[in-house]
């Protein structure tokens, strides 16, 4: 928890420390409401979510009577964790199957994350003491695929990679196929997110988890998404969504920007629970994604 609150950007302890000042204020006048609903809505909240969380703030502190800073911290604390949702499986499914690894796919925009995050979850498998495959399935740019090698090497997982401009598909194939032979424990299949054409995207998406599809059923299709992005986030997190069936959502760079709130925005848009957060481009800088632990950060 002490990391996570130190590796969140000052800005988000602020949105957390705001909001609660606000709450603790004598008197709450609409004023006052208001500013909370802007602190939200400057967070990446969401109109909807903001309002209804505003509406049961609310009502909860009519209620609460005489208010000491611990109850409204504590109130504050539980809404903001009902807000971004205790029942949702935010496991990682990564146990391997009787005859062959479990397979998880990584998928997202260019840029947003999806290399460095393949790297950093070897690293936490490797470490876990799980033996780890590596597939280069960018086979568009090979900076990206020379990325992963090095990600690999550092972590001590091997990297399958395919001739530039190869098939992305066959390789996907092959690197399951190389985690079969090797009697390895996971695959992280590493994929490619040029958006100009989403045609393009869904036919090349759609094959290679086809293809790996012959080898049995992927585990994890996990969307990566940068955190500063925003809004703009949403209506690409959208397009992916109508490719492939997401399971999980890692949402990176929250060490760099005060729209925390994009986790429940995002959530509410596909459905799909934030299963890892990325802090930092180091190594060690992924972290599961855990809604108690995340409020307190903001909170302090
Ligand atoms: P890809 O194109 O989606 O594979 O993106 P990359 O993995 O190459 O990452 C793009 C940039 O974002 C790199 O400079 C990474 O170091 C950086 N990055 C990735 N995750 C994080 C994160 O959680 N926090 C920060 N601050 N930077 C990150």
């Amino acid at each position: 928890l002490v990391r996570l609150r130190s590796r969140l950007s000052r800005s988000q302890n602020t949105l957390g420390k705001g909001l609660l000042s606000l709450l603790s204020r004598e008197h709450l006048d609409e004023e006052t409401w208001e500013e909370i609903e802007d602190i939200l809505l400057t967070a990446d909240v969401g109109v909807t979510p903001t309002q209804e969380l505003v509406e049961r703030l609310r009502q909860r502190v009519k209620v609460l009577g005489t208010r000491t800073p611990a109850d409204l911290r504590q109130l504050l604390r539980e809404e903001l964790i009902a807000l971004i949702g205790t029942d949702s499986d935010r496991t990682l499914h990564t146990e391997s199957h009787e005859e062959r690894p479990a397979v998880v796919l990584v998928v997202g925009v260019n840029g947003t994350g999806k290399t460095t995050t393949t790297g950093k979850l070897a690293r936490v498998l490797v470490a876990d003491g799980r033996s780890v495959v590596l597939g280069a399935a960018d086979t568009f740019r090979a900076a990206a695929a020379d990325q992963l090698q090095t990600w690999g090497e550092r972590v001590g997982a091997r990297t399958v990679r395919g001739p530039e401009g190869g098939d992305p598909a066959s390789v996907a194939f092959d690197a399951v196929k190389e985690g079969i032979s090797e009697g390895a424990d996971v695959v992280l299949i590493d994929t490619a997110g040029r958006l100009h054409t989403k045609t393009g995207l869904m036919d090349e998406l759609g094959k290679v988890k086809r293809v790996i599809e012959k080898h049995g059923p992927v585990d994890e299709v996990l969307l990566v998404l940068d955190a500063t992005t925003g809004q703009n986030g949403l209506v690409q997190a959208r397009v992916f969504a109508e490719v492939v069936d997401i399971t999980g959502i890692v949402l990176t760079k929250l060490d760099g920007t005060a729209k925390g709130g994009i986790v429940v925005a995002v959530q509410r848009e596909l459905g799909v629970p934030v299963k890892l957060v990325g802090l930092g481009e180091g190594a060690d800088d992924l972290a599961p994604f855990e809604p108690g632990a995340f409020v307190d950060a903001l909170i302090g």
